[in-house]
């Protein structure tokens, strides 16, 4: 059998995390197995649904990397199929017209309640055929009156549940919309789906789809019910608890590799491993490790996967990701050292790519000004013939690499006989704006020797200034 799988949000708002580790176990399924993974949007809510909020899902899933094999599909440019099949029921007795209107629905459901019942619709017109004229009706699915669904879920094992507990679902609303949980059955269907991969919210649609699916002489897929996720503070997480949508994460600077070794270990595990990369991922999942119980989210942890692949997957990888965040931040890469370059020296000192542009900026444009304590603590007048003559010995060099400046750093404090920090701090300071930078033969490589030149001028006029004020 050739695996499918789907992930199939409703655009009602932005991919948040929750959605996204679904759409993550799903798609790694499918990959693990050499099968597809299909993306469909159920928007049939028209009225929650929005466009902006498609297009979010879609941003969100390009940028983790979840592509999918087959769609996007949009359930309302399907609803003939959806009304077909529906025909096809009610011609076979297995769906009814349901002329009850709302208020007598209320009316019963509030009685149900009053007497400590389970509400449901009682069957009223599952047998009737004295149909009002001209009067609007639902279609509702004749759910089997006895026996009971079992399924067996990779994630909670046998369920089992009493079709008396089950009542008629509305299939098709009176404005001739079929609802949701038919679509997702025809869907799932006719979309091949082997194995369905969803939230524990949907564990209760589980056994009315299996019905309709049995009705329809449809195979029954495999599912597996991922449980909830919870804040740092044991509750459901919502907004309150900052990033939950993708696309922050991205804002935030964090790499979809990070996120998604995140979300992976987020209700699966393999032994006490940590972390994977993606094709380790596919090698290493399978459905029957995930876990039963819910998952807490911990910013700690995301925030260290993200410091360990900045500095661990190759920097022109990290450099398609930073691209985002130096334009975000108004720094023009295109004039400079290579991206991959600056990420390469930089890697260690950050934990976010919103950081990594930050701290880089030097590297791209000159400082405004110099960080202040920095410069009061090294640009003062004893530095100033220090410099001096560490510009000449770099403006002499012949080979601009990192060794020969380095040479050029050290062999200038040696002739001055101080100590290197009295040379090398001035000349960080005078370079970079601030006492904070890789070591200086790897920094100053990635400048041009003009503009080392020019800033280091500038370090002086400062402490010209310094001395006649
Ligand atoms: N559209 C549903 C949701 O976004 C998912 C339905 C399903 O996976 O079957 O919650």
């Amino acid at each position: 059998m050739s695996v499918v799988t789907r992930f199939a949000p409703s655009p009602t708002g932005y991919l948040h995390v929750g959605g996204a580790r679904t759409a993550l176990y799903s798609w790694l399924f499918a990959k693990s197995q050499g099968g597809k993974f299909v993306l469909r949007i159920e928007d049939t809510d028209l009225e929650r649904s929005t466009d902006q909020a498609k297009q979010a899902i879609l941003d969100g899933m390009s940028w983790l990397g979840l592509e999918h094999d087959e769609g996007p599909f949009y359930q309302t440019e399907r609803f003939d199929k959806y009304n077909q099949y529906i025909d096809q029921l009610l011609e076979k007795g297995l769906a009814y017209r349901c002329y009850m209107k709302s208020e007598e629905l209320d009316a019963i459901r509030e009685e149900q309640e009053r007497k400590g019942e389970k509400p449901r619709y009682p069957g009223t017109w599952r047998e009737r055929t004295d149909y009002p004229e001209d009067a609007p009706y639902a279609i509702r699915f004749k759910n089997p009156l006895s026996g009971k669904v079992v399924f067996k879920d990779h994630v909670r094992g046998e369920i089992s549940i009493s079709n008396e507990e089950l009542d008629d679902l509305v299939i098709r609303r009176s404005d001739g919309a079929p609802t949701y949980n038919f679509c997702v059955v025809i869907d799932d269907w006719e979309m091949g789906i082997t194995h369905v991969v969803r939230g524990e919210d949907h564990i209760n649609n589980t056994p009315r789809q299996i019905n309709i699916l049995k009705a329809l002489d449809a195979p029954i897929p495999e599912y597996a019910h991922v449980s909830m996720i919870l804040g740092d503070d044991g509750k459901k997480l919502s907004k309150r608890h900052g990033a939950v949508s993708v696309m922050q994460y991205r804002d935030d600077g964090y790499l979809p590799q990070a996120v998604l070794n995140y979300l992976v270990r987020l209700g699966w595990s393999h032994g006490d491993q940590e972390v994977f990369i993606v094709d380790e991922m596919i090698e290493l999942f399978s459905l029957d490790n995930i876990s039963k119980s819910a998952s807490a989210f911990n910013t700690e942890k995301l925030v260290w996967l993200n410091q360990h692949y900045i500095k661990s997957l190759p920097a022109k990888e990290v450099a398609e990701h930073a691209k985002w965040h130096f334009d975000d931040q108004g720094i023009d890469v295109s004039n400079g050292p290579a991206l991959e370059d600056v990420i390469a020296v930089q890697s260690e000192r950050v934990e976010t790519l919103k950081e990594l542009a930050q701290i880089s900026r030097y590297f791209y444009e000159d400082y405004d000004e110099f960080d202040a304590n920095a410069a009061k603590k090294h640009l003062r007048p004893v530095a100033k013939a220090n410099l001096i003559a560490v510009k000449d010995a770099l403006l002499g060099l012949s080979d601009w690499s990192s060794r020969s400046i380095q040479e050029a750093i050290n062999s200038t404090a040696e002739s001055l006989g101080v100590g290197m920090g009295k040379v090398g701090m001035p000349l960080r300071v005078a370079v970079t704006g601030s006492g904070n930078s890789p070591s200086l033969d790897v920094t100053l490589v990635l400048l041009t020797k003009a503009q080392v030149e020019q800033r280091i001028n500038k370090a002086i006029e400062f402490i010209e200034n310094r001395e006649n004020s």
